[in-house]
């Protein structure tokens, strides 16, 4: 989408990014995405990329996507590949910019020399538990290491016997040499460099020392020449980190700006939770459709179109910033009401038998994919004497305001006749069973001067209705902060998934997978893309017509 037809609003970002073009200080903008490739991304990564992707193409820059694999304990290739496809889903290109920490392992070792010569960096020898205690607390100033004031020469020899694989892992780090009295605990001599005897997804056996993030992330923004590296409040305390390393290794300078995540009712974005979920077997997988990973929403039918509208729509700041997750489903609704075709199903069937229609006729009655978009085109619904409609669109006893049907009530059914149930049918408990109804030939696709009818209902012809797996899928959690519970996982909704048939228009047996409907006056589901075979897909329930939660709570 062009910057034209975008609607750009305002934000801080947005303002700080404009004065640093007006003042020189930059000449171009340069954003990145940098996901670790240690799970699956979720809504809030996609508020994140969205924002960088689209900043760029504002102003006119480059955004790249940087894999920060610098932790190959917990990476892996089926991650980035699986990040590579999310991204593009929502539209946004990195051209050759697809980057990734390791590639610069050679350059941040120089550096790490650089700064080890410098006087500026040191092997300490103490065990993690002594570390720890001697870091301080935020009001305790820290207390320097015995090793601290190691010559370089020695630094220099213990540091390449770490990098040559001498030392098992946790025996050395290589730490900078800044203030362990500093009031900011991030500059108490931070981690660069740790051992770690493990196999890295792309550089396989060549390192058994690894940067820490804090020591790679602000140097991989300069080698690309990121001039604004955004990212969430909580690294806001280690800019000063950032900065320090780039002043005393004298690189291009990024500047960093900090913004609120997002936090969505309903749901948890923690990776750890969520993959908890998965392993747990709490849901099918990263890509079951009620998890908040952007493969499950893919699965549950949510157009990229509607994440992206929802992600300029809840914006950016600096405060904590909730969003229910009605707004993202709202997003979902207007985005499909555009471009979903019409279907008709019955969950809930009721036989309608009509008296007055020959039994063995049957009818091709025209309906169109979209009644607002008539260049969409229609399609043939068979039509018969026996019908299947729902049941909550019966009801014996009705109220004057049920405009459906009801015993001598006329309604009309969508695309086709009115008619008028005349009897209705009970078993022995004195369940109804079928109505009896009368149709109106005269009424296909017009209404006779005079003849009020509000209702209009869906139905199937019962000869040619094909039965189809259905899955209802709710909130995942049924508080709206289940980190608020002792353990979240008491908060997971038990009705999240209700798996039931529909009875649908024949031509659905079709649909391919990733095709989203509207079941008309049902809701929008789209065919799950790997339970489904040819012939035989099984429906997911992407959202309801109406925000049925907000209705619950008033
Ligand atoms: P962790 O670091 O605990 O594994 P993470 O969610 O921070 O989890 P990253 O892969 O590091 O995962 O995230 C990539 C980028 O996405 C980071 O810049 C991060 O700030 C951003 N991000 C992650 N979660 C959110 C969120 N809820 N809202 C906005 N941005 C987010
Ligand atoms: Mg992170």
């Amino acid at each position: 989408m062009s910057t034209a037809e975008r609607p750009v609003s305002s934000n801080f970002i947005r303002t700080m990014i404009s004065e640093d073009l007006e003042s020189g200080r930059y000449d171009q903008v340069v954003t990145r995405f940098p996901p670790e490739p240690n799970g699956y991304l979720h809504i809030g990564h996609a508020k994140s990329f969205s924002l960088n992707f689209g900043l760029a193409e504002d102003f006119g820059g480059r955004c790249h996507l940087r894999f920060d694999d610098t932790n190959p304990v917990k990476e892996d290739d089926e991650f980035v590949e699986a990040i590579k496809a999310d991204v593009r889903w929502l539209g946004f290109d990195w051209g050759e910019h697809l980057h990734f920490a390791s590639d610069y392992f050679d350059q941040l070792y120089a550096w790490a020399i650089q700064l080890i010569k410098a006087g500026k960096a040191y092997v300490d020898s103490q065990s993690a538990d002594e570390m720890r205690e001697n870091r301080g607390t935020l009001t305790q100033p820290g207390i320097d290491s015995p090793y601290r004031n190691r010559s370089v020469e020695e630094n220099l020899s213990l540091f390449e016997q770490m990098k040559n694989g001498d030392f098992p892992d946790g025996t050395h780090v290589l730490r900078a040499r800044i203030d362990m009295a500093s009031p900011n605990i991030n500059l108490r001599d931070p981690a660069m460099y740790r051992i770690l005897h493990a196999h890295h997804h792309r550089t396989g056996d060549t390192w058994c020392i690894y940067p820490m993030y804090d020591f790679a992330h602000g140097q991989g923004d300069s080698i690309e020449g990121v001039t604004h590296s955004i990212c969430t409040l909580e690294f806001e305390d280690h800019r000063p980190l950032y900065e320090w390393f780039i002043r005393e290794l004298g690189i291009f300078a990024p500047q960093q700006i900090e913004f609120a995540r997002l936090n969505l009712s309903y749901t948890v974005m923690s990776k750890r939770k969520l993959l908890q979920l998965v392993n747990d077997q709490h849901v099918s997988g990263w890509d079951d459709p009620r998890m908040p990973t952007l493969v499950g929403m893919r699965r549950r039918g949510y157009p990229p179109q509607a994440i992206r509208t929802f992600c300029e729509r809840i914006g950016v700041g600096k405060g904590a910033s909730w969003i229910d997750l009605s707004v993202l489903e709202d997003c979902v609704r207007e985005q499909l009401n555009e471009t979903a075709f019409r279907r008709q199903a019955v969950l809930n069937p009721l036989k309608v038998t009509l008296t007055n229609y020959p039994a063995d006729k049957v009818e091709e009655l025209d309906a169109p994919n979209h009644p607002q978009q008539p260049e969409q085109g229609t399609r043939k619904l068979p039509f018969s004497a026996e019908l299947y409609i729902d049941r909550a669109d019966f009801m014996e006893d009705p109220p004057k305001k049920f405009f459906r049907l009801g015993p001598d009530r006329e309604v009309r059914l969508r695309n086709g006749y009115i008619i008028k149930c005349d009897e209705v049918v009970k078993d022995e408990q004195g369940e109804v069973i079928e109505l009896k109804c009368s149709a109106d030939l005269d009424t296909l696709g017009k209404n006779p001067v005079g003849r009020k009818v509000k209702g209009i209902i869906h139905w199937v012809s019962a000869a040619h209705a094909q039965k189809v797996k259905v899955r209802l899928y709710d909130r995942l959690f049924s508080e709206e902060n289940p980190d608020k519970a002792d353990n979240y996982l008491t908060a997971l909704n038990p009705a999240s998934l209700q798996e039931t048939e529909a009875l649908v228009e024949p031509g659905l047996l079709e649909a391919k997978s990733g095709e989203t409907f509207q079941f008309e006056r049902v809701g929008y589901f789209t065919v799950d893309s790997s339970d489904s075979q040819p012939g035989q897909p099984v429906f997911n329930r992407t959202v309801t017509l109406r925000d049925t939660w907000a209705k619950m709570k008033s």
